[in-house]
């Protein structure tokens, strides 16, 4: 077999046999990154390195006996994501020279265990898009269908676990930025309960909404990564501090008696007809594991699209502000302070970014703050409202993850609206600040994957972790593989 196409607990059984060592398994990664790398395009930089040194401490450490189970596992990480010392750009223009003095809390969680950075992924712009292809770095291709979108903004996260380029990645959600992309690309990508993983040194998109999660191959790999980075960090004041659990210990408990809803808003008319056959044959596989299923409702699904507009650009137009060219990032050629902000921002910023800052900027001005965004912030409540009370009777539900499989590169790019509707079965998510995770549940009549998602109740991760668990052993749409 070979190594790029190991999971995370192959590796570790090879790596803690001694059948092959980090060095050996990261040169082989970087290998990889170089042959696939000019078809799929999922990095914005290459590490390497710092990932042999680091690989080179990892046998240290695995030869003094201490391996856990992510020492040594090569992996990459979205370009959102502060690395000390390495190149972070989120995808901008504006940081394009942007070396961070410190490192995420949830990388460096993966660091401490000795996990080995690839190098740094790319992504829709400050992270907001749904196709990759606002990033400043180029557009990152599907590695199932090159012509095609990996989805965003984590695209690079998921594309890089598609096409053996890294062994698992991180990445973030904020409207469906993990779940998306898992879902056009074939792999399992879960965004944690609000306040579940530590934000510190994630560069700020909607910081009611931002989430960090895993990208990985199959469920057990996600509850391994997940254990991993979830809990406390006293340095973001949003993450609880409730215990982390076992997850990959309950992954096996099987789910009889499992209730499971179907809200009947996210099974429109409009679906596309090979996302309805993968989910008819999922809630199959389920009966027949002996789940029950329930139908529920969430009325106000329909104005999910609408309040997260206002909200994330509201949000992002604050937490932007900061890049003006003054103390990091891209600085113009200007006369005085005012020119050198304007052209610092003008030049920095792609389209999408500031056409979002404009909006947000617009619903929180005077006169329009009441009508824009104090009313989305009220319709929040009653998304809110709605899973909480859908919650009362069943245990998670199933949804798919888009309307649609992954979409052509250059088709929804000129109609914003449209991209942004393919969201509106993982905004209410963000919005209602639970978890939900994607996984294989099918393939198109032209070949591109199909995600299934599973929403749990707020830190019901085990639960849907368990959930695929079971429809991940009960299927085989996890082990195949994309032919690049
Ligand atoms: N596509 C959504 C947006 O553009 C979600 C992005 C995200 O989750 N970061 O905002």
């Amino acid at each position: 077999m070979n190594i790029f196409d190991m999971t995370i607990h192959e590796l570790h059984t090879a790596l803690k046999g001694k059948q092959v060592s980090s060095v050996e398994a990261t040169a082989a990664m970087l290998q990889r990154i170089e042959s696939v790398e000019p078809q799929v395009g999922s990095f914005i930089t290459v590490t390497p390195e710092n990932a042999l040194a680091a690989a080179r401490a990892a046998d240290q450490q695995i030869a003094r006996g201490e391996c856990h189970l992510l020492t040594g596992i090569p992996m990459a990480v979205k370009d959102i994501f502060l690395t000390e010392g390495v190149l972070t750009t989120c995808g901008s223009r504006i940081l394009n020279n942007f070396i961070p003095p410190y490192s995420a809390a949830s990388w460096e969680k993966l660091q401490d265990r000795g996990a080995v950075l690839l190098g740094k992924l790319n992504q829709d712009e400050f992270a907001m898009g749904s196709s990759n292809e606002s990033s400043a770095y180029g557009t990152t291709r599907n590695p199932w269908n090159l012509a095609h979108i990996p989805g965003g903004s984590s695209g690079g996260s998921a594309a890089a676990v598609a096409a053996r380029q890294a062994i698992a990645t991180l990445g973030t959600d904020t409207g469906g930025s993990i779940r998306q992309p898992a879902s056009h690309c074939g792999c399992v990508g879960l965004k944690p309960t609000y306040g579940r993983v530590s934000r510190y040194g994630v560069i700020a998109y909607a910081s009611s909404l931002d989430q960090v999660g895993p990208l990985t191959r199959d469920v057990s790999d996600c509850a391994v990564m997940l254990e991993a980075i979830a809990g406390h960090d006293p340095k973001d004041s949003t993450s609880v501090d409730t215990p982390v659990p076992n997850y990959s210990a309950n992954l096996k408990s099987g789910v009889k008696g499992l209730k499971i809803g179907l809200p009947k808003e996210y099974f429109i008319d409009g679906l596309d007809t090979d996302v309805q056959m993968a989910m008819d044959a999922a809630i199959e596989t389920y009966r027949r594991l002996g789940a029950e299923f329930v139908d529920i409702s969430l009325p106000h699904t329909d104005y999910a699209v609408a309040t997260y507009y206002l909200i994330a650009t509201a949000e992002a137009s604050s937490n932007l502000a900061r890049y003006d060219g003054v103390r990091f990032g891209h600085r113009a050629e200007a006369d005085g302070l005012l020119d050198m902000y304007t052209k610092s921002r003008s030049e920095g910023f792609g389209v999408e970014v500031k056409r979002r800052i404009m909006l947000g900027t617009y619903a929180l001005s005077s006169g329009y703050y009441d009508a824009y965004y104090v009313k989305a912030q009220k319709v929040r409540t009653l998304i809110m409202n709605d899973f909480i009370s859908a919650f009362a009777d069943v245990d998670v539900m199933l949804t798919p993850v888009a309307p649609t499989p992954a979409f052509k590169i250059g088709e929804k790019i000129n109609d914003p609206l449209q991209m942004y509707l393919s969201d509106i079965f993982t905004i209410p998510v963000n919005l209602a600040g639970t978890c939900a995770m994607s996984l294989p549940a099918g393939f198109s009549a032209s070949g591109l994957p199909i995600g299934l998602q599973l929403i749990g109740k707020p830190f019901g991760e085990e639960t849907i972790l368990r959930a695929g668990y079971a429809f991940e052993q009960a299927t085989e749409w996890h082990t195949r593989k994309a032919t690049i």
